[in-house]
């Protein structure tokens, strides 16, 4: 049996985390979890896996379910859920928040020795450095589940300790591909919400229509796999059958197959080195029939540039990069901004950032908020 903790319960991988965990009531118990704003569906969750900790965002949110919930301990804020990271007996964190907050309470569980399965790309895209270091002197276990790195990390249980020559992330092109500039000027939210294989909450579907996804998974691959970003390389694959790939030395390359379905990296970080039988949809290469392969379109695609830019400055300016994208991204679902200007946002912010070197979680956070500042400005001007 083991205790998780999972923060950002109600989002995509958080609800999916909680139906792999109500599936294996002999293997999984939730200890902990922690909600957004989405109240109403954490109330049914707390109702049905009875937690001993809980955490809301808002304090007043935080307030008013300690009152329906007495039993259950209740923190709120950052600050709070970081806490409750730390405080939890769970052994792993499943950290499925959304952007930038999630970097302090992956770095507090870290230090208070527990395993970690993380969905939060910000973590290593920001702050990569700082928490590879505490994986490394904790001796954690640092488990991916996004679905690309998932793959990666499953590729590598047969290395054998023979040595990597690339890595080799597949993207699925998004519900753009083959687009011109031209045609991209012109999208609305509601066109880039629609996302051909997976379904993802919003943030990171628009990221996958302009490939930043796959520039932010670049970074955190480099990051932990100890790979260098001119040795990992990107490959359209409209199917989304190939999670991703491994290249060795002799030139074999192992790659992991399924079905797109994030149930199973979800229950392999969980479940890590076990496999839980029937935790996805099974496979079938004949109903597939065929799969394809291109090369990214980079000049079109300009988020996909801009992330092999940011990880080569270093220091500072993959943090940068990435809050200037999460705030051109809300700018963009609110239609504020177009589409084309995600990308020129992103650059601007990191043009003007001198990409000094980010050495504590503090200095990476100010740098986010500094960031965000920069791309408002930016994107009221390009309002009027
Ligand atoms: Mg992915």
């Amino acid at each position: 049996m083991k205790d998780i903790c999972v923060l950002g319960s109600t989002g995509s991988i958080g609800t999916q985390t909680l139906d792999i965990a109500a599936a294996y009531p002999d293997s999984l118990r939730v200890e902990a979890m922690s909600c957004g704003r989405n109240t109403e569906l954490f109330r049914e969750q707390l109702r049905r896996f009875k937690p001993r900790l809980a955490a809301a965002a808002l304090e007043e949110d935080a307030l008013e379910l300690s009152r329906e919930f007495p039993d259950i301990q209740f923190y709120s804020g950052i600050d709070g859920i970081s806490r409750m990271a730390r405080e939890s007996e769970s052994s792993i964190v499943v950290n499925s928040l959304l952007g930038m907050i999630g970097i302090r309470p992956t770095y507090e569980a870290l230090l208070a020795g527990k395993d970690i399965a993380f969905a939060n790309k910000e973590t290593l895209v920001a702050a990569g450095e700082i928490i590879m270091s505490a994986v490394k002197e904790k001796g954690a276990a640092f488990l991916p589940v996004d679905s690309e790195h998932s793959a990666i990390f499953q590729c590598l249980q047969g290395a054998a300790g023979n040595p990597v020559r690339k890595l080799i992330l597949t993207a699925s092109g998004g519900p753009f591909r083959g687009y011109s500039q031209g045609q991209l000027e012109s999208v609305s939210p509601a066109q880039a919400l629609r996302h051909p294989n997976w379904s993802m909450g919003a943030k990171i579907t628009i990221d996958s229509a302009t490939m930043m996804n796959k520039g932010l998974e670049i970074i955190e691959a480099s990051w932990l796999f100890g790979i260098p970003a001119e040795d990992i390389e990107v490959v359209v694959h409209p199917q989304s059958a190939v999670h991703s790939a491994v290249e060795f030395m002799d030139g074999a390359v192992i790659a992991q197959i399924g079905s797109p379905d994030m149930k199973i990296p979800i229950a392999y970080a969980l479940s890590y080195p076990k496999r839980l039988p029937e935790a996805g949809r099974p496979f079938s290469f004949t109903e597939l029939g065929s799969m394809t392969f291109e090369k990214p379109d980079h000049e079109t695609f300009r988020c996909l540039a801009l992330a092999y830019e940011a990880i080569a400055r270093g220091g500072s300016c993959p943090a940068v990069m990435n809050a200037a994208n999460e705030a051109a991204v809300a700018a963009f679902l609110s239609e504020r901004i177009g589409f084309t200007d995600i990308p020129r946002i992103v650059e601007s912010c990191m043009d003007a950032d001198p990409c000094e070197a980010a050495d504590s979680i503090d200095a990476i956070l100010e740098k986010e908020r500094l960031t965000r500042e920069r791309a408002e400005r930016i994107i009221e001007e390009a309002g009027r």
